[in-house]
């Protein structure tokens, strides 16, 4: 008699609206069955939930089981279908590696029995992988195609959150809301700035709709948003007059829009000149520092005001931790907990980056034919003819950026600490600000300590890294 095989059952929950999901009990139950014909042990049941294996969010249990076989305590692994394993052909791959450096050639399904230690079971699973990837994208089309048909006929789509302006059925109009609206209109076209229009909401007690005081970007949404002049924007797109009654008119709407247009011309962003942006935390209240320079020196600091709502107390020069932090990040490169916690999340982060440059430039190309469209310079037929393709595209785009796991900013950099640190100075911001923010998740700026100025105290600095 053979050892007895220790087999994992591995089971999902998705977040499955048309009915078609399995849930999770028949799914073990048939799991179990199986194990039980084949006379194999159920050594644990892994159950993920509610999650979808698409997304390329985290599972946890599966991440366990995945840590189990690799510690070769499993022999075998069961589950219902292998979409409920990952519906993602790289990841697939990955399971099928850890599998067969383990081991683990006993891999069941209760619909389709693949054996990963020979080449047909592979070529099975692969296939299985990328059917199920398919499925995903089909499903989503058909959700989105619905969407746009609820929108072309002027019906609100159902969010969670109530507009500000209207109730909850996002049809009535709250009047007192409404009235709060014209008024920023007004002042808006008046030449009032949005910081402003936010600390008169906050002074009169008007809150957002969620219940938060009013950002400067929050205010510039729900300005431009069609919705308060009775317009139906599907995609950032007017495409139907809404069903709902307008608070401001269209002409007011209008005006608001170019308005805003003619101001982002002339406030564009600077290029980045922050290796730490959005990476360091107000020790005094918690907020993140934003990036500022007073003469000639670059600062963190804790801003107060509406945008930011910090404390306002807390400052620091940026040169110095931008130096420590890159020095401490370097030395964490060369840690071998690091290189064992990056093995096998290596995807070329360049190929990211031109899919994401892809699908920048078809966003702009929409928004150029809606502009066009709302210019009259097309007809509605014109529009929509031109604006199927592209959207075609930025789905597929999406598609493949979903597919893509992780990042491999740090393929490659992992042991080599040594040699980033000879070249760091050569780098270019945005890639030294990759490698930090993937290894870095946040450091906290606690308060100075001594009065007067001290270059640099790296106590004021506590780390909480990523990996
Ligand atoms: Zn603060």
């Amino acid at each position: 008699m053979t050892k007895s095989t220790n087999a994992a059952i591995y089971a999902r929950i998705s977040r499955d609206v048309t009915g078609e999901g399995l849930g999770v009990d028949r799914q073990l139950a048939d799991c179990r069955k199986l194990a039980a014909d084949r006379g194999w042990i159920v050594a644990e049941e892994y159950v993920d939930n509610d999650i979808s294996a698409y997304k390329g969010k985290r599972r946890p249990s599966y991440e366990r089981m995945l840590e189990d076989i690799s510690a070769g305590q499993r022999d075998a692994v069961i589950v219902y279908n292998t979409d409920r394993l990952t519906r993602r052909p790289i990841e697939l791959e990955e399971f099928v590696q850890i599998c067969q450096s383990a081991g683990v050639e006993e891999f069941a399904t209760v619909t389709a029995d693949i054996n990963l230690g020979n080449d047909d079971g592979m070529f099975m699973a692969r296939i299985l992988a990328a059917v199920a990837a398919k499925e995903s994208g089909r499903k989503s089309e058909r959700q989105k195609r619905k969407a746009r048909e609820i929108a072309e006929a002027g019906k609100p789509n159902g969010g969670n959150l109530r507009p500000f302006g209207y109730e909850r059925d996002q049809v009535t109009i709250v009047e007192s809301e409404a009235v709060v609206l014209r008024v920023l209109a007004e002042r808006y076209l008046a030449g009032e700035s949005l910081m402003s229009l936010a600390n008169w909401l906050q002074e009169e007690g008007v809150s957002s709709v969620a219940g938060m005081p009013w950002r400067t970007t929050t205010l510039r949404q729900t300005l431009t948003n069609p919705r308060i002049a009775g317009l139906r924007a599907h995609n950032g797109v007017v495409v139907a007059v809404a069903i709902w009654p307008a608070i401001i008119t269209k002409a007011t709407h209008e005006q608001l829009v170019a308005m805003f247009a003619r101001k982002k011309v002339t406030g564009r962003r600077a290029p980045r000149r922050y290796l730490l942006s959005g990476l360091l935390r107000c020790g005094k209240c918690g907020n993140k520092l934003f990036s500022s320079s007073r003469k000639d020196t670059r600062r963190y600091v804790c801003m107060s005001g509406p945008d930011h709502r910090g404390c306002g107390r807390l400052t620091i020069v940026a040169a110095p931790v931008e130096e420590w932090l890159a020095e401490a990040v370097l030395m964490r490169l060369d840690s071998p907990a690091m290189a064992d916690a990056l093995v096998g999340r290596a995807i070329a982060d360049e190929r990211h980056a031109a899919l994401a440059a892809e699908l920048q430039s078809d966003q702009a190309q929409m928004k150029e034919l809606a502009e066009l469209w709302a210019d009259k310079g097309i007809s509605m037929a014109e529009w929509k003819a031109a604006r199927e393709p592209i959207e075609a595209r930025i789905f597929n785009l999406d598609r493949q950026i979903g597919q893509l796991t992780g990042t491999s900013t740090l393929a490659g950099i992992i042991g080599n600490g040594e040699a980033v640190r000879a070249s760091w100075d050569s780098l270019n911001l945005s890639r030294q600000a990759a490698i930090i923010a993937a290894v870095l998740d946040y450091a906290t700026i606690t308060p100075k300590t001594s009065a007067g100025r001290v270059s640099v105290d790296p106590n004021r600095i506590i780390a909480t890294w990523r990996l």
